[in-house]
């Protein structure tokens, strides 16, 4: 890749502290570190990063008064978070910024603010100090259909511009995340929408042949020139920015199975699942005969660390053909050669990283974005089934051996290697994600 020449230029990001927004924004600033550029991470207090994974970085840390906010930290209350983030962090940022530039040196510059989409004041404070804003993507390039059609009728956006993801239910996919769901993603919206008016450039961690249609009508409609160079992971080296401790036992425990014969199961770091859904799990694993490794992350299970769920006679039935962990190296989990799939909540980091290692997938969405996720992997790529319905272990046993046996999967595993060799092609010189990049450095930085 191209780097800098002498300039000094630095680039400031700003976080959205959850797991799934903050991996990839540290994996972006990889990327830019990769390109010359200087990287302050500018994060809330809550849920912070460990700056000493990126010692090439700068972190500077600003008052969110979350606690005195009274938030609910609860993906349940992520509208009212979000708004009371946007609310809370302006002025400190601001001050941030300001103090930056006062101590910058003569031949130092700051080249941009690059922030999560949902920390959309960030685009005011860098409008106020005549900087460039770019906002950064960490869904679907579908997602922003919301972001950049002023329609009133929030319904029907994904019916009328993606008919290839149909059938899709708005309400489904709020629900869950605002006791108010209305009210506040009609504020989240709008102030987004005015926030990409307002920016530079949109990144978007994706690859344009898995989203050709909705990317040419995000470019009909957006203001602001959007570039695509996902999957952020493999552009450049990053250490790992998990905020639980990983578990490296599970990869000597993978380095025993045959290959491709173990389903690894993982729901992310957000969605919650009932006590009876764990037992269901847990029977649906064993009765399924396959290997299983399965992140039970504490919380899984709203207040309780989950493993004293499982149920009687489960341990005994699987004994080493089950490896349980409470948070996996999920990256280095599914390049692994004895994981044949990979049962998920179609987060979009998750749906990406499976992708890039060829993982078919099977589906068991939870809330948000995920549900249109799905319908991309399941649909539109093929390389997933879905899981649908309660969470039942007959359902379940079968939906892992259709996968991971039979002739269906066998199919559904061929397409996800085809679209993992699409992403190695993307990432090539001359590929859609390298050229964009380049270009985004080039007109934008
Ligand atoms: N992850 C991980 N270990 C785990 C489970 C998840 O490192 O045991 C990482 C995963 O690789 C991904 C992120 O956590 O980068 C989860 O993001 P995603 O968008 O998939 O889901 P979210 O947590 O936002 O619902």
């Amino acid at each position: 890749m191209e780097k800098l020449g002498e300039q000094a230029s630095r680039l400031v990001l700003v976080i959205y502290p959850f797991q799934g927004h903050i991996n990839p924004m540290l994996q972006l600033a990889a990327i830019f570190h990769s390109k010359g550029y200087s990287i302050t991470i500018v994060h809330p207090e809550f849920n912070s990063p460990n700056p000493s994974n990126h010692p090439q970085f700068t972190f500077i840390s600003i008052p969110d008064k979350l606690l005195e906010s009274k938030v609910s930290l609860s993906p349940g209350d992520f509208m009212s978070l979000v708004l009371a983030l946007n609310k809370n962090c302006a002025a400190p940022l601001k001050q941030c910024l300001k103090r930056i530039l006062d101590e910058m040196h003569p031949y130092e510059r700051i080249a941009g603010i690059v922030y999560d989409a949902l920390m959309y004041f960030a685009q005011t404070v860098a409008d106020d100090l005549g900087l460039p804003g770019i906002s950064m993507r960490p869904t679907a390039a579908a997602m922003l259909l919301f972001a950049v059609i002023p329609h009133p009728d929030q319904e029907s956006v994904f019916e009328n511009q993606l008919p290839e993801l149909q059938p899709l239910q708005l309400k489904q996919m709020v629900a869950a995340m605002s006791e108010n769901p209305t009210d506040a993603m009609s504020e989240v919206r709008a102030a987004a929408l005015n926030a990409t008016k307002r920016s530079s450039a949109m990144i978007a961690n994706t690859m344009d042949f898995l989203e050709e249609v909705a990317l040419s009508k995000i470019k009909e409609y957006s203001p602001a020139p959007i570039f695509t160079i996902g999957p952020f992971h493999k552009l450049a080296p990053s250490n790992s920015s998990s905020l639980l401790k990983e578990d490296a036992y599970c990869i000597s425990w993978l380095d025993k199975q045959a290959p491709k014969s173990v389903i690894y199961a993982s729901f992310g770091s957000m969605a919650s699942l009932s006590k009876q859904d764990i037992v269901e799990i847990a029977w649906g694993l064993a009765n399924s005969e396959q290997p299983f490794l399965w992140v039970i992350r504490p919380g899984l299970v709203l207040g309780s660390e989950g493993t004293e769920l499982l149920p009687e006679g489960f341990q005994e039935k699987v004994g080493e053909r089950g490896c349980i962990v409470k948070w996996a190296p999920q990256r280095e989990v599914l390049a692994h050669d004895a994981v044949g799939g990979f049962w998920t909540h179609c987060g979009w980091n998750s749906t990406l990283e499976s992708v890039s290692e060829g993982v078919a997938m099977l589906c068991k969405p939870c809330f948000g974005d995920q549900f249109l996720n799905m319908r991309y992997i399941c649909y539109v790529w093929q390389i997933g089934l879905e899981l649908d319905n309660e969470l039942e272990r007959g359902k379940i046993e079968g939906a892992i051996k259709r996968l991971m046996v039979d002739i269906e999967g066998v199919e559904i595993r061929n397409k996800a290697m085809d679209l993992k060799k699409k992403a190695e092609i993307c990432l090539r010189e001359g590929g859609t994600s390298y050229s964009s990049l380049n270009e985004f450095t080039k007109r934008i930085l």
